[in-house]
């Protein structure tokens, strides 16, 4: 009994699948992940007390399959042969060396990833831009909140959530949440909601899916997909034409409201109705309620983001939030559901991206670059790189030459993925770092095995802007190493000595380059309640619990109205494709499957690519429940089963994202947002052809 024992290993760490930021004990013994269980003390986990959801509970055996790469592949002859580190590090020193001498710095691109920690994000963009010296880094915040992002800076300044999870968004008085599956994406922050609208909270929820928070609201409206700037801005109108608007507060705290209030003029209920097919009862319902509650929360996640016009959707929301005076204060405010469990901050604050430094700093300030250049020996890069979506144009077009992608899978995630894969198969060099071999590490030269968050040490920033450690509970498979250990001994093959003994290096690194962070060190993570929510200015600030209590973050202090012209989905229903087609998550798959996908339990429960038909629709079509179909869009094809339920209009259909066959990015249209370059993924026409029996 005791030896054995003595081999277990507890850790106390944070999930690593949703942006809640779940925190629990993480139990491992020779390599293999035993389980999890609630932290022994709730207030080391914050966000969720002793809850977690299934994928929290179930998930991480995806860290003991036997498909975990375990050492480095070399492609020869297109097979990949097993190769040491040194000979991979070499390949890839070699090959990127050659590209940037014969094409240029530019030619090169950097992917990083959400899932790693802030630290190896960090790194990773420290990679690209001082050892490299390449602007073209970039992740997949570009693909889910990117508009969000851009919407809350020109607004109110911090491109992230203004409230905590437990005391705002589980205390409010009202809720306004859209285009959020949060009991699916966001289980635990979802629990709270309900509980709060049992307890009396009003819940309004308009989204084109009846998905699951809508059985506990106090009104469900269905909404035609895309239309949102229609029905936010005629909330808005409502509430001023009817003199609910919050006047002390916009007098005080904001400016521009009277160009705004013309704006939103046209946007009667009758108008309203038209292009959303909102009935006014309702839109008037919700807008009276949220305008009278003393607090309100705007909860919205990738049905608001994910359009070619997501940034002003997001102005939309924020309009409606300052107008009712819903900022700054408990219980109210501007609440983006961030997706991965690191995104907020491995794929923001840490800034690999193209058009910001870490801490969203500006690339073209010359004492913020002056700072970097102090810290790194080497100025980076002055110029605002290509973002994801330009990225894989510019591959297409012979000028990107060589791609470094750590983590992600864009051969599954980005839209109109056969294009994407065609883009990537014209690289002359791609290296992939991950922990399995995905669907795009197949692509690769070179293919490096990276540790799972269950082995390694590191923080993640959660929804509310929360500063967690990650902790190991195991060690890597075979050869497999962190992210980190992986970059570092990278650099080093290309002449940069970085001096890192342990994550916590890299993180005084961060606080003292980025002032949110200021803050942050290891040892205020370790104490016992010891997560901090940015920004942290300094060691002896305290963190900031919820946004502009007394100042949003501009120089005057004041946050902006910005209004939202209307503008609907680029691809509509015709004659040939006359269904809407829209995407989105299951509660028991991640993303695009990779980890998911390997565990039995959640594989049990959906263990295949679906479409969501209308009964009616259906019942035209001479679809069956649970035959395959065939799904067709401008873009492609794809076979899925047929799941015959009431939960959109006739006219729309739904398929979720997270698999390889079947996947849905085959049919998706790469529309873009100018703002902030995310895809649209939620809105794209398709056809359905019925294939008979199952
Ligand atoms: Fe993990 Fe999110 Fe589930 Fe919490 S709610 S256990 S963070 S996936």
């Amino acid at each position: 009994g005791k030896a054995r024992l003595s081999q277990v290993t507890k850790a106390e760490t944070t999930c690593n699948y949703c942006a809640v930021g779940c925190r629990f004990d993480l139990y491992g013994k020779d390599g293999e992940v035993l389980g999890v269980r609630p932290a022994e003390d709730a207030k080391s986990a914050p966000a969720n007390d002793f809850s977690t959801c299934v994928k929290g509970k179930f998930g991480y055996e995806f860290a003991n399959s036997d498909d975990r790469l375990d050492t480095p592949l070399i492609k020869e002859d297109g097979e990949f042969r097993e190769a040491t580190w040194e000979e991979a590090i070499d390949e890839i020193h070699e090959n990127l060396t050659a590209i940037r001498e014969e094409h240029g710095t530019d030619s090169i691109a950097v992917t990083s990833s959400s899932k790693a920690t802030n630290e190896e994000n960090f790194l990773n963009q420290k990679f690209a831009r001082q050892v490299l010296q390449t602007p073209h880094v970039d992740n997949c915040a570009r693909l889910c909140h990117s508009s969000t992002v851009a919407g809350l800076q020109q607004t109110v300044g911090y491109g992230a959530m203004a409230t905590r999870i437990n005391e705002d968004v589980g205390e409010t008085d009202c809720y306004l949440i859209t285009g959020s599956n949060t009991t699916e994406s966001h289980p635990v922050l979802a629990t709270r909601i309900k509980q709060n609208a049992r307890d009396g909270a009003d819940l309004f929820v308009f989204d084109p899916r009846k998905v699951g928070l809508a059985e506990h609201a106090t009104q469900y409206s269905r909404t035609r997909p895309g239309s949102d700037i229609a029905w936010i801005n005629g909330m808005v109108h409502h509430i001023i034409s009817e003199g609910l608007h919050d006047e002390e507060f916009i007098e005080n705290r904001t400016k521009h409201f009277d160009e705004l209030k013309e704006k939103v003029e046209p946007f009667t209920p009758e108008r309203v109705e038209e292009l959303t097919s909102v009935p006014p009862e309702e839109l008037k319902e919700a807008a009276e309620t949220i305008a009278k509650a003393d607090t309100c929360i705007f909860g919205w996640a990738m049905g608001m983001t994910q359009h070619a016009h997501g940034t002003r959707n997001v102005l939309a929301m924020t309009n409606l939030a300052l107008v009712t005076g819903n900022m700054g204060k408990p219980g109210a405010g501007l609440s983006p559901f961030r997706g991965q469990n690191n995104v907020q901050g491995g794929g923001g604050d840490m800034g690999p991206a193209p058009h910001t430094l870490p801490g969203y700093q500006d690339l073209e300030d010359d004492e913020v670059l002056d700072k970097f250049e102090d810290a790194w020996g080497v100025r980076p890069p002055d110029r605002v790189g290509l973002r994801l979506p330009e990225q894989y144009e510019a591959m297409a077009e012979g000028e990107i030459r060589g791609m470094y992608i750590m983590g992600e899978n864009p051969a599954l995630s980005e839209p109109d993925s056969t294009e994407a894969q065609q883009a990537v198969q014209q690289l002359d060099f791609l290296a992939v770092q991950d922990i399995f071999l995905t669907e795009t590490a197949e692509y690769a030269d070179v293919v490096l095995p990276a540790a799972s968050a269950a082995e390694k040490s590191g923080t993640f920033t959660n929804t509310e802007r929360r500063i967690q450690r990650v902790r190991p509970a195991i060690d890597p498979p075979g050869q497999a190493k962190s992210d980190l250990d992986i970059l570092t001994r990278l650099a080093d093959r290309f002449g940069y000595e970085w001096d890192y003994d342990d994550p916590s290096d890299v993180m005084a690194e961060i606080s003292s380059l980025v002032p949110i962070y200021g803050g942050v060190d290891y040892d205020r993570l370790a104490e016992e309640d010891g997560s901090l929510q940015w920004p942290v200015w300094d060691a002896d600030h305290a963190g900031t619990p919820y946004l502009y209590e007394k100042e949003f973050n501009f120089e005057d202090g004041l946050a902006r109205f910005v209004p939202a012209d209307y503008a609907g989905p680029k691809e509509m229903p015709d004659e040939e494709y006359p269904l809407m087609l829209t995407t989105g998550r299951v509660l028991y798959h991640w993303h695009t499957g990779t980890m998911t996908r390997r565990v039995e339990a959640l594989m049990h429960s959906v263990p295949e690519s679906f479409v969501t038909i209308h009964p009616n629709m259906a019942e035209t079509l001479g679809v069956k429940d649970g035959e395959y179909v065939r799904v067709h869009s401008r873009r492609g094809s794809i076979v899925v089963r047929a799941d015959v339920e009431e939960t959109s209009d006739e006219g729309v259909v739904f398929i979720p994202m997270h698999f390889a066959r079947g996947a849905v990015n085959e049919l998706t249209s790469h529309e873009t947002d100018p703002t902030s370059f995310i895809p649209e993924y939620k809105v794209s026409s398709v056809r359905i052809e019925p294939l008979g029996a199952d």
